[in-house]
């Protein structure tokens, strides 16, 4: 059930934090009423570890709360299967990369599906796009924004687009004093990057007007989000640390190519941390979904890592899921026994004050902690009430409960896995 399921609902106001501007916005769609959204994958070259959960939860939430408000939201997530880091951990494994790929991308689908995590609608691969890479890249160096260089990589001219840095804030002349070039380079200019590859003996290579290579992991972005939404659409996002230079080096490309605007609204997860520790295999903090989904049950980590406000950073702890449990399950403890399925009429003056808290919250850049607040006060309503007022309030409940994708479990069931665990704990002492 929606929250709204008339076209007024869409005149409230819902303000997005845009990257790009720096500011929070008032959020207009190009179309009324859909929504084109891109939110970078993964690099399928590992199990998907904590600080993707986050991020894919996040853009998770923020999907269903646009379908809840009434858009029609064609979500898309790429899947990157050909890079760097899979071509050499596929040499290691002495695998083809593509073994490697169809094993990780199970892996990463089963992680998901775990977390909730919806299905986008289309899953580009970089793979399948390989002509209108090509196509971009000569777009680029037809007008001068790119040249191909004698060992057959193409690079981008950055000096030669204007507005290089205007997402992440970075001025080329900070740029250029950090700017390295390998010695297996040919670029005109340290700060150009690669958006075609040579092939080496050995990897996987497409043929192209510049010779057998492949593409630049920046151009596979820029390519599959024009193919699937247009050259213009309305929200981009990714992970903290895609900023710069990933989506920046996307901008321009995307911008240089097809000219005028490529993504309206820029929006960025927060970082995850490990008890305050950046996480990270050299510090032995490392934690990937199905090590965490060995200790806690997959929709305590969906609730904990939900609770944050997506742009904040999240500080994964021990105490932090014991505490998303306990509020999990007074979350379903005041479902337990209600009818919790009930149609509202959610101007029903019981229900109306939680649904226009609710909604504030998630209006005010999806501010999740707040919403959840309002969830936590309904719960107290449950909790005092009787019959079909309570049945009400929980099917309320239930709904909110559906836009952070939690609550998905039948309240006897939940609370009969608790009770396994426990005669598990007491068989072993
Ligand atoms: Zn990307």
């Amino acid at each position: 059930m929606q929250l709204a399921s008339d076209k007024r609902a869409l005149k409230m106001t819902l303000n997005v934090y845009n990257t790009l501007t720096r500011q929070k916005e008032e959020f207009k769609p190009l179309k009324d009423g859909k929504v084109g959204m891109y939110v970078c994958g993964m690099t399928v070259y590992d199990f998907c570890h904590m600080g993707h959960a986050r991020v894919m939860v996040s853009f998770d939430v923020i999907v269903r709360y646009l379908r809840h408000i009434g858009y029609d939201v064609n979500y898309i997530r790429n899947i990157t299967e050909i890079d760097d880091k899979i071509i050499n951990r596929a040499a290691e494994n002495g695998e083809p990369f593509n073994v490697l790929v169809d094993r990780m991308v199970e892996a990463m689908n089963e992680d998901f599906a775990k977390l909730n995590v919806l299905t986008p609608n289309q899953e580009p691969k970089a793979t399948d796009h390989i002509d209108g890479i090509v196509n971009m890249v000569q777009t680029l160096i037809d007008k001068g924004f790119a040249y191909a260089a004698s060992n057959g990589d193409v690079y981008y001219r950055v000096r030669k687009f204007e507005g290089y840095g205007k997402l992440s804030g970075k001025i080329l002349e900070e740029l250029e004093s950090g700017a390295r070039v390998d010695v297996t380079e040919e670029k005109e200019d340290p700060l150009d990057f690669v958006l075609w590859k040579s092939a080496k003996p050995g990897e996987p290579s497409w043929s192209s007007p510049w010779g057998d290579g492949r593409p630049g992991w920046h151009i596979e972005c820029s390519v599959m989000s024009c193919n699937c939404l247009g050259n213009n659409f309305d929200i981009h996002g990714g992970g903290p640390d895609l900023k710069f230079p990933h989506h920046e080096n996307e901008i321009a490309q995307s911008e240089a190519a097809n000219g005028g605007d490529y993504a309206n609204t820029w929006m960025h997860a927060g970082a995850l941390r490990i008890d305050g520790e950046k996480m990270s295999k050299s510090l032995g903090n490392f934690f990937t979904i199905r090590d965490v989904l060995k200790e806690y049950d997959a929709e305590v980590i969906r609730f904990f890592l939900a609770s944050v406000q997506y742009r904040s950073e999240i500080n994964y702890s021990q105490e932090g899921l014991q505490d998303a449990q306990a509020k999990l399950d007074r979350l379903y403890n005041a479902l337990k026994g209600t009818d919790f399925n009930l149609e509202l009429d959610l101007t029903d003056s019981v229900l109306a004050r939680f649904v226009a808290d609710f909604k504030a919250a998630m209006d005010d850049d999806f501010n999740t902690p707040k919403a959840i607040a309002v969830m936590f006060e309904l719960v107290t309503q449950i909790n005092k009430a009787e019959g079909e007022e309570k049945n009400k309030l929980a099917s309320l409940l239930k709904i909110f409960a559906d836009v952070l994708g939690c609550l998905q479990t039948d309240p006897e069931e939940y609370f009969k896995q608790g009770v396994d665990v426990d005669e598990a704990y007491i068989q072993d002492m």
